[in-house]
């Protein structure tokens, strides 16, 4: 399809487009464009922006990677349509590898979703391989298939839009969880370690440009200090004082 570059909202078509693409070549599932239509919806409350107090939540997970022995990027159809440079820019950057990791798993979509990866510069996917394939013990298969030198042995994990589940069990297994999601009031948001809401479009670039800028003092610093139910309160209050504002605004407009 082609989208007017005049069209005031030209910058959201040209995302879901991607998705669509993502869609009819085979990787991307219908529930994940379900998805990508509730994020748009919260991306509205907050304005369609990185808002302040997302930024403490991306200055905190670059300080986890920066900190993890093991830390890896999962990546998903979603994920892949959408910004698969931004993950390839951070998985070499951060060294992190990154891992195809599927809630609807097919052998078909993990191929694809490599193989869009790999077209857009990375050298490694973890995931695929049928030989380094282990289950999760606290998840049903297939959703709980992981890389045994990837997510199996992660400390650090990334997870971009991720379900509230999968998102527990690794925190049972002693993994700290990263999470981005545009919801504040999913369960993956509420359960995450350090939960950034915000579009992967528009934050996964600015957690590289943490990293880059950050040493090991810093990145302590930033974590003893890092509060996750703190940054949820005051993404939460940004939406209530916006929706004030654009209510105020309303009334006058009538
Ligand atoms: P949970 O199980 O965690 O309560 P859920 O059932 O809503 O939540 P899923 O549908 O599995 O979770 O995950 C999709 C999540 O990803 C949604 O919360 C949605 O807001 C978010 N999301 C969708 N598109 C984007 C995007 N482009 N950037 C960031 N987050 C997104
Ligand atoms: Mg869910």
């Amino acid at each position: 399809m082609k989208i007017p570059p005049d069209h005031p909202r030209a910058e959201v078509l040209k995302i879901r487009e991607r998705l669509v693409q993502g869609f009819e070549d085979g990787y991307v599932v219908p529930q994940g464009m379900i998805a990508q239509g509730r994020g748009e919806a919260f991306d509205y409350l907050i304005g369609e922006k990185t808002i302040p107090p997302v930024r403490e939540a991306i200055k905190a997970a670059a300080a986890a990677f920066k900190l993890a022995e093991h830390p890896v990027i999962s990546v998903n159809g979603n994920t892949a349509a959408l910004c698969s440079e931004d993950l390839v820019e951070l998985s070499e950057v951060t060294g992190a590898p990154l891992e195809v990791n599927l809630f609807h798993r097919t052998e078909d979509r993990v191929k694809k979703i490599a193989k869009v990866l790999k077209e857009a510069g990375a050298d490694r996917v973890l995931g695929v391989d049928p030989e380094h394939l282990v289950r999760l013990p606290n998840l049903s298969s297939p959703r709980a298939v992981v890389d045994d030198r990837g997510i199996h042995r992660a400390d650090v994990v990334l997870v971009p839009l991720e379900d509230g589940d999968r998102t527990n069990a690794l925190k049972e297994l002693g993994k700290t969880v990263v999470a981005i999601d545009l919801n504040p009031l999913s369960r993956t948001a509420r359960s995450a370690d350090i939960t950034i809401v915000d579009n992967v479009v528009r934050c996964v670039r600015k957690i590289t440009r943490e990293y880059e800028r950050m040493d090991q003092d810093r990145a302590r610093y930033v974590l003893r200090e890092y509060d996750n139910g703190r940054v949820l309160a005051r993404v939460l209050d940004h939406i209530r004082e916006r929706l004030r504002v654009l209510s105020d605004e309303a009334a006058g407009a009538t």
